[in-house]
């Protein structure tokens, strides 16, 4: 006998839902329209950022018309679980060299901005054609303003969020919407 499939999302862990899939397939239309004007005749470089990137880098690449290609790279962050100490430890590193390519560096969510400007850094250093960076979501802190991000999705108010690719301890990251996370820290 099939066993009953347990109540997904967790009662109590998904709050306000800041921003619908409608809204994140729509304005990730809209990311790719630009990069797709920005890069005619150049091929670039997606770089995702493992886990939290990897659906936002899937749809921002099909919604790119024209030659685009894909790679990865893991880091692990050390902080805690809400927060990053901008320390940034690469697991996976790419595939193949950036040189003499134009890259696109895709971040789930800016916060501190600490390992996007590590990240940017890392890349630069490798003598790539450019370096542009894009990031679904910048947290608005009212500290000090984030790193300019060339491509941005969404500015969110200053609350920690799950879904689309974005977890707690590995889970949510299939909603696939943006919401703010209300369970246990
Ligand atoms: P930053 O270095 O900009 O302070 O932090 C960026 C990283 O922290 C993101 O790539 C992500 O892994 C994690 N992070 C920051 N804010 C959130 C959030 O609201 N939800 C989740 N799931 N991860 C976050």
């Amino acid at each position: 006998m099939a066993e009953s499939r347990p109540e997904y999302p967790t009662p109590g862990d998904v709050g306000q839902i800041l921003i619908s899939s409608e809204a994140i397939q729509a304005r990730v239309g809209e990311l790719g329209r630009q990069i797709t004007d920005d890069l005619v005749g150049e091929v670039p470089l997606l770089v995702g950022i493992l886990k939290g990137s990897a659906l936002f880098t899937a749809d921002l690449m099909r919604s790119i018309r024209g030659p685009v290609e894909i790679d990865f790279m893991a880091v692990s962050s050390y902080g805690d679980a809400t927060r990053s100490s901008g320390v940034v430890r690469i697991v996976k590193d790419l595939d193949a060299p950036v040189a003499g390519r134009h890259v696109i560096l895709v971040e789930d969510i800016v916060d501190s901005g600490l390992t996007m400007t590590y990240l940017l850094e890392h890349l630069s250093g490798q003598g790539p054609a450019s370096v542009r960076s894009c990031a679904l979501l910048v947290r608005e802190t009212g500290d000090a303003p984030p790193p300019a991000v060339d491509y941005v999705g969404f500015e969110i108010p200053p609350a920690f969020v799950i879904g689309y690719g974005l977890d707690v301890a590995q889970r949510y990251r299939n909603l696939p919407y943006i919401a703010v996370y209300t369970g246990p820290t």
